[in-house]
């Protein structure tokens, strides 16, 4: 069952959208060659709590699944989505995609981004412009009286055009006092199909694009998902409401490219 929001629940989901935002460009801050995906997590946890909110991935039960140990999820270059973050040091030429979760006033807040560790090869980095291209155009489809099939064929056509793999075993979700409701959003399917999008309808769309093959396995830690070819893969994520004619985002990517249009913002990593 779909959940349509009032519009006071929308105002909850954007401010736990614009604080998720403000978390991935806060981690933003962060990233360079050297750093731990786990020093990564700790800034996530504390900046998150330093701002009334609880981090929403922290402790996350998927089924008999041991629970998701980080705030962050820290997926480099094959890895997909869910990794855990640890001691890994990001690596010059690395792709990160970090996806943060954040629970405000009863409201979750979930947005991802693919980072550039340094430089990036031509190859990856046309991944990630591809991906964001992808997810932008999704959004521009979340109208009211759309199908969620327009959303899912903009993003397929657009990787595939690029001759990317689509994952399909994972996709974009509605979210409101849960983290993850109905509807599924897939990235990828036909225009004519799918529900009508309706008022008070709000979701994340998350486009998953590996540079090779769609198909993923997932470790034995039970949450790390990695593309079968060990090809690099991308990730960027919004949440959407549907309240008018215009579909509105509720995350916003600006205070992350407001972080990198500074170079003095790189700082020491707090440890402990
Ligand atoms: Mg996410
Ligand atoms: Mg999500």
């Amino acid at each position: 069952m779909i959940h349509l929001k009032s519009q006071r629940e929308v105002d909850c989901l954007r401010a736990s959208g614009d604080l998720v935002s403000r978390t991935l460009a806060e981690v933003a801050r962060y990233i360079e060659p050297g750093v731990t995906t786990l020093e990564l997590d700790r800034v996530a946890e504390a900046y998150i709590r330093r701002h009334g909110a609880e981090p929403a991935f922290k402790g996350y039960r998927m089924g008999d699944v041991p629970p998701f140990p980080g705030t962050l999820c820290t997926s480099i270059n094959d890895v997909v989505v869910h990794g855990i973050p640890d001691q890994t040091r990001l690596r010059e030429g690395d792709l990160v995609s970090i996806d943060g979760g954040v629970y405000l006033d009863g409201y979750f807040g979930d947005s991802a981004y693919t980072f550039a560790v340094g430089d990036l090869s031509a190859a990856d980095g046309a991944l990630c412009r591809t991906t964001l291209e992808a997810l932008l155009m999704g959004t521009e489809q979340a109208v009211g009286g759309a199908r969620i099939g327009q959303i899912s064929a903009v993003i397929q056509y657009h990787c595939e055009r690029a001759g990317y793999g689509i994952v399909r075993e994972l996709a974009g979700h509605g979210i409101g006092r849960k983290l993850h409701e109905a509807p599924q959003i897939p990235n990828y399917g036909h225009p004519g199909l799918g529900r009508r999008l309706r008022m008070g309808m709000t979701f994340c769309i998350e486009p998953m694009i590996n540079r090779g093959t769609p198909r993923v396995t997932t470790d034995e830690d039970s949450w790390t998902v990695r593309t079968a070819d060990g090809a690099p893969s991308a990730h960027f994520e919004h949440m959407i409401a549907v309240t008018g004619d215009e579909p509105e985002v509720l995350t916003t990517f600006d205070y992350i490219d407001e972080v990198f249009q500074s170079n003095s913002l790189l700082q020491m990593v707090p440890h402990g």
